[in-house]
């Protein structure tokens, strides 16, 4: 299969591309598309057949559920039986932006959305692209990550071509996106609402209008293979480069003071903004020590870099775990499969 490759200004939306984008999303294709987050995979999630291709394209578990996306707040009431008003104050409040809010599913989103769960996660993106694409589908959007499955995620088109050139019908470029990290998933299902993934919108804005909001344990733990998951994509290892990361906390002297007395292999680290002379090692960088929104925004595609650079071991300097640093903590934590020295 071609890929077609349709380019448009981020802020200001080419309406011919947006309506041949949505033209073959009504036609059952798969289309990569600019988010604030990251570039998804579009499909209409109304669509079995169209949501299915979805998991074939990205080598994707079945049991890990997509995110509905769409176009305004007021597509909601069609797509979900009930609100609840925590819910409705979290539209008001973060839509359109990087917010998922899972809610119970109704019947007319295609069961491979939600891969077997009785909810579906929700949300509406304030990608000025996004929204006019799927305005002009017409139908609510089914969309991961437009990433073969556990790789970093992609912020840019090219990363999006990289893994996925010749297995979707088209791309839309609307060049890197602004966030860099997914989208917070919460769930209200729990009593106190819960954080499953932390993303875009931080712990803190959550409270802000809820009051008590949770992060699940597994944000920072992972799962055991064999345990039940809120949130079937907190099982597996994800955005992953090709190297061995390991996550060293601490200061910049402990981490130049270990890396050092470790074997040189290929060896990089990644490391902040301006730390580069003083490590003294080959570096890919990702944002700058005390700004964890340039860290979200440059972490997946450091992590690609690394794959060009040919990396084999990585020594990665920690984010701060609070606010936006949990979203890129939690990443960074997963491309390193959980291994952390203190
Ligand atoms: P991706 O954007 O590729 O990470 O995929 C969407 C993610 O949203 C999934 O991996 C889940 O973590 C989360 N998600 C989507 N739907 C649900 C749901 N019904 N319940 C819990 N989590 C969900
Ligand atoms: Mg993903």
């Amino acid at each position: 299969m071609q890929t077609l490759q349709l380019k448009t200004n981020p802020t200001c939306p080419d309406t011919e591309v947006c309506e041949r984008a949505g033209a073959l999303l009504r036609k059952g294709k798969l289309v990569a598309i600019p988010t604030e987050t990251v570039y998804g995979l579009a499909a209409n999630a109304l669509d079995e057949a169209a949501v299915h291709s979805i998991f074939v394209a990205k080598g994707r578990p079945q049991d890990n559920p997509l995110i509905v996306h769409l176009p305004s707040p007021d597509w909601l009431p069609h797509y979900t039986p009930k609100i609840p008003e925590a819910a409705q104050k979290l539209v008001d409040a973060f839509w359109p932006g990087p917010l998922t809010i899972v809610l119970e599913k109704g019947g007319k989103i295609a069961s491979a959305v939600s891969a077997g769960l009785p909810t579906v996660g929700f949300r509406c993106p304030s990608h000025p692209v996004a929204s006019a694409i799927i305005q002009a589908a017409g139908i609510p959007l089914a969309a991961p990550s437009a990433n073969r499955s556990g790789r970093p995620s992609p912020t840019e088109a090219a990363h999006v071509l990289l893994d996925l050139d010749g297995q979707i019908d088209a791309i839309v470029d609307a060049g890197p996106c602004s966030v860099g990290v997914e989208s917070t998933v919460v769930s209200l299902h729990h009593g106190i609402p819960h954080i499953l993934r932390p993303g875009g919108i931080t712990p803190d804005q959550l409270r802000g209008v809820l009051g008590a909001v949770e992060v699940d344990p597994a944000v920072l733990q992972g799962l055991a293979k064999d345990a039940k998951a809120a949130s079937p994509g907190m099982k597996y290892k994800h955005y992953a480069p090709k190297a061995n990361v390991t996550i060293i906390k601490g200061s910049l002297d402990t981490f130049i003071q270990y890396v050092r007395s470790q074997p040189q292999n290929e060896t990089y680290a990644l490391c902040f903004e301006g730390e580069q002379q003083k490590i003294g090692l080959p570096c890919v960088t990702y944002g700058t020590a005390n700004d964890p929104a340039s860290q979200a925004r440059e972490l997946f595609g450091a992590l690609r870099t690394l794959d060009k650079k040919g990396a084999q071991t990585v020594f990665a300097r920690s984010p701060s775990e609070d606010e936006m640093g949990l979203a890129v903590y939690n990443r960074l934590l997963r491309a390193a499969g959980f291994s952390v020295i203190s």
